[in-house]
């Protein structure tokens, strides 16, 4: 049973906040009431407190599924500042005792939510002890990762709707910021959401503004990201590159012009190293990271007052996404595009690549890298490219056209079984 609850007093009295911001009331009010509801709203919108709040009003255990561990660790901590002794989470970095407790205490009601990663439901003896549990709300957070459509597709994902069917869960909720119909749709139908209540606000951010400032190169994309970042109103300050060669050169040559260490992030960097700096761009100690999109989802931190594309993004929703992450705190924030004319070939470059077979295009990448001198010329035999790559000579002089295309390599006039050259650009991705 749940008390009869006025939401806003709710609100205020757990939270502290005056006022609903839009959507969230109708979002509580589903949980409340035990209906499935799908929330779209934009990054920053509020959108946790959608399920939260009904998570400390209802007597019984609300699962909240999160694909980051970032991301649960930083939502518990605040929460247990609110509600202390309701929230716990499982995850594989914590030790298995932790792990152990948090489900009992989950098992036996004393929680109000437990966090869990997606992968989490793969495991029988974790469905057999939660399964125990008295579960009312089943939370899918960025839900959108269940969705082939989304950008951020996660196989663990497709194991929830029947998990939350097992676990015999009152209602489901999915939120995500990802704003397209064919999206939202397919979360519906995955998680198999009965008659959701949806709830979608606005994506407008009026407190962001925008803006693309033309570069005639690359030298100039970095003078002209310096003089904007020397600024310090400009900062706490996200730039997004394009590959992880772009980073780490871009923070190097901001980091001398500003005279400041530069922090850089991306897939290529060990785990800890990650997360230590985005630990420290959280709390203020790092005032610039330089990113490839691996600097995502978890990065919730209010106060960015600037996010910059050093390349464009891949898509107009992921470039939503990474320039949203200015100006959650509603003050005046810019997001600023710098773009040459050449960018556009990258963008070829990408699209062409996914239709080339993956690996044989980065074994000829690699092997013209690693042929390419100081200067960057290259001389290579197209059956030793095509050997590498296990295709076929027309396959491998196709590729070497592709990186061609994109302005990364410049291919000199060749005689037909040979491709001569200069390395002018990095993919490493
Ligand atoms: P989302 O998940 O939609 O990106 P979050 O749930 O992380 O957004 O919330 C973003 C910020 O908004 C948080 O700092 C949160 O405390 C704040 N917030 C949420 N709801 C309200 C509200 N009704 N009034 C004031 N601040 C709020
Ligand atoms: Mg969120």
């Amino acid at each position: 049973m749940i008390a009869a609850t006025d939401p806003r007093e709710a609100l205020h009295r757990h939270f502290g906040f005056d006022d609903f911001r839009p959507g969230q009331a109708a979002a509580v009010g589903a949980a409340l009431d035990g209906r499935d509801a799908l929330v779209v709203m934009p990054t920053g919108a509020g959108k946790s407190l959608c399920y939260q709040l009904p998570a400390l009003v209802r007597d019984d255990l609300t699962l909240v599924v999160s694909p980051l561990v970032s991301l649960m660790q930083d939502q518990v901590e605040s929460l247990a500042r609110i509600a202390p002794g309701s929230v716990a989470l499982l995850n594989s970095q914590q030790s298995a005792a932790e792990n152990r407790v948090a489900l009992a205490r989950a098992v036996s009601g004393d929680l109000r939510l437990l966090y869990v990663a997606p992968e989490r439901f793969a495991s029988p003896g974790f469905v057999a002890q939660i399964e125990r549990a008295r579960i009312g709300l089943f939370v899918v957070d960025e839900a959108h990762c269940v969705s082939q459509w989304g950008h951020d597709f996660r196989p663990d994902y497709f194991r929830l709707a029947d998990a939350a069917r097992y676990l015999r869960a009152r209602a489901i909720m999915a939120l995500t910021a990802t704003a397209t119909p064919r999206v939202a749709d397919d979360i519906a139908a995955r998680l198999g959401l009965a008659e959701p209540v949806r709830v979608t606000t606005g994506f407008d951010r009026p407190n962001l503004s925008f803006a693309v400032v033309p570069c005639r190169s690359k030298q100039d994309k970095h003078r002209r990201i310096a003089a904007v970042l020397h600024d310090l109103e400009s900062r706490p300050a996200i730039v997004y590159a394009g590959t992880r060669n772009g980073c780490e050169e871009l923070a190097r040559s901001l980091g001398r012009t500003l005279e400041l260490d530069v922090a850089v992030y991306h897939a290529g960097l060990p785990r800890d190293r990650r997360a230590a700096v985005q630990r420290a761009f959280m709390a203020g100690d790092t005032p610039i990271v330089v990113a490839t999109n691996a600097f995502g989802m978890g990065v919730d931190k209010a106060d960015v007052r600037t996010v910059c594309h050093e390349t464009v993004p891949q898509s107009v929703e992921a470039y939503y996404q990474e320039a949203g992450r200015a100006g959650r705190d509603g003050r005046p924030a810019r997001c600023l595009l710098f773009s040459e004319s050449r960018d556009k070939g990258l963008h070829v470059f990408f699209i062409e690549r996914t239709q080339v077979e993956d690996a044989a295009f980065g074994a000829v990448a690699r092997r013209i890298h690693r042929q390419a001198g100081d200067n960057g010329r290259y001389e290579l035999d197209l059956g030793v490219l095509a050997d590498v790559a296990g295709c076929d000579r027309d396959q491998a002089r196709a590729i070497v056209g592709h990186l061609a295309r994109a302005g990364l390599v410049q291919p000199a006039p060749s005689p037909p079984d040979r491709t001569i050259g200069r390395l002018v650009g990095s993919w490493d991705r």
